[in-house]
């Protein structure tokens, strides 16, 4: 199965994260947050309900997310 970030559109083959490139996008695509994109939209996330939680408790919160990505 193909895997893709769905925000920067790269595609995920032997644990690297490579160009979009539509030849390896074959069969089935499962779509995920690549490392960069995931640091940028989990802190974002997190930061647009500052008052809440702390940037701290978002990197926590991703690492435990991580765990199941
Ligand atoms: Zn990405």
């Amino acid at each position: 199965m193909t895997v893709q970030c769905c925000k920067c559109k790269r595609l995920r083959a032997l644990d690297q994260w490579s160009a979009p490139l539509p030849a390896l996008l074959q069969g089935d695509v499962s779509h995920t947050y690549c490392p960069d994109c995931a640091d940028h939209t989990y802190i974002e996330l997190f930061s647009a309900q500052a008052s809440k939680s702390t940037e701290r408790e978002a990197l926590f919160l991703r690492d435990q997310i991580a765990l199941f990505a």
